[in-house]
């Protein structure tokens, strides 16, 4: 048990959501107390479920468009560090209510600098590889400044993010608070949303279903795939770098590959004769995505560990497990373990 004094408190906020449960379980895993805050509206208390009743960890349920909650203001000077990953994050969910989103990102993000302000806290946002927008620069270096269009529907999430690093670095800037800002490239992994409508979980979710796979476009753009254990390993690492904090780090897997070539991917895992599905590509959808981790590879000594066909085999088994349905063959099942 800690005491009122302690200083030894972890705020996840969007700890229930896909990647912030995961790193609530590490940070468990490392001996630390954790508080989780979420509003449960895109993420999922089923990805808690393996936490709660551990010691060290509280979960607390709150908006931080709205207020913090008191609970987690009366203790704010306990608190030494602040993870922000709060954010819807699939491009269909974080357009549903694209007011709320550009809010998460901006009041957000201010009150929970505010509070890394009053408590003495490093705070560390989630960025996003989405500040790239549809790039120019290939592969992404974090001195790039994007192309981004603030008209169009991914506006709330991109623009949203852009002010939210630029409020962070008010903070570092002025003396209020730590900060390190990690941009995230796409991730995957267990705990993702059923139909959030990303593209690996639709196309792992439609392949154990028997349906066509959904390809946008042509299936041509490129995305680099992240295992989640990587990038919370990355997360931590930044988090309690010495580095000073005035520059983002991407955090993503560099193996860069076309939609299409996973659609084959995951069909192969899955192990059936699966149709594919042709859609409009989405407005703004970016052509190429790719990041440079030298950033991270010289200041945290970070890169990934996890291949894409070791990733996809456990997202797949864990997917399987989760729908309750019949384990492909081609899955080992201890891959399905977490
Ligand atoms: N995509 C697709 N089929 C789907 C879902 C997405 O072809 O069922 C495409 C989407 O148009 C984009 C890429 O896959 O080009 C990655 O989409 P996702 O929503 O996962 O993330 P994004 O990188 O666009 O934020």
């Amino acid at each position: 048990m800690t005491n009122d004094h302690d200083k030894s408190l972890i705020l996840v906020a969007g700890g229930a959501g896909f990647i912030g449960s995961h790193l609530c379980a590490e940070l468990l895993d490392r001996g630390e107390q954790v508080v989780c805050l979420d509003n449960l509206q895109t993420s999922n208390l089923a990805n808690l479920h393996g936490l709660e009743g551990r010691a060290g960890f509280e979960f607390v349920r709150g908006d931080i468009v709205e207020a913090l909650p008191a609970s987690i203001l009366e203790r704010a000077h306990r608190f030494k560090q602040i993870y922000n990953c709060a954010c819807a994050a699939s491009p269909p969910q974080y357009q549903v209510d694209p007011e709320h989103t550009m809010l998460t990102n901006v009041v957000g993000t201010d009150r929970l600098l505010r509070l890394a302000a009053d408590a003495g806290a490093r705070f560390l946002l989630t960025s996003t590889s989405e500040v790239y927008g549809d790039p120019e620069m290939h592969p992404q270096r974090e001195e790039y400044r994007g192309w981004v269009s603030c008209t169009g529907p991914r506006a709330c999430y991109d623009e949203g993010k852009r002010a939210a690093e630029a409020l962070t670095y008010d903070f570092c800037r002025t003396g209020r608070a730590e900060v390190r800002v990690a941009r995230i490239f796409n991730t995957y992994g267990p705990h993702m949303h059923f139909d959030d409508g990303r593209v690996v979980s639709n196309l792992i979710v439609q392949a154990l279903s028997g349906k066509p796979l959904t390809l946008y476009g042509d299936g041509s753009q490129t995305r680099s795939f992240c295992y989640v254990s990587d990038l919370v390993r990355g997360l931590v690492l930044l988090m309690n770098s010495d580095i000073t904090g005035m520059e983002p780090v991407n955090l993503g897997n560099p193996h860069e590959i076309t939609v299409g070539e996973l659609a084959e991917r995951v069909a192969e895992f899955i192990g059936e004769d699966v149709a594919i599905e042709y859609h409009p590509l989405p407005t703004d959808d970016p052509r190429r995505r790719k990041p440079d981790i030298g950033r991270a590879r010289e200041l945290l000594g970070w890169e990934p560990r996890v291949p894409l066909a070791e990733g996809l085999e456990r997202t797949c088994a864990w997917f399987a497990r989760a729908m309750d349905v019949a384990m492909p063959d081609t899955v080992p099942l201890e891959a399905a373990a977490e």
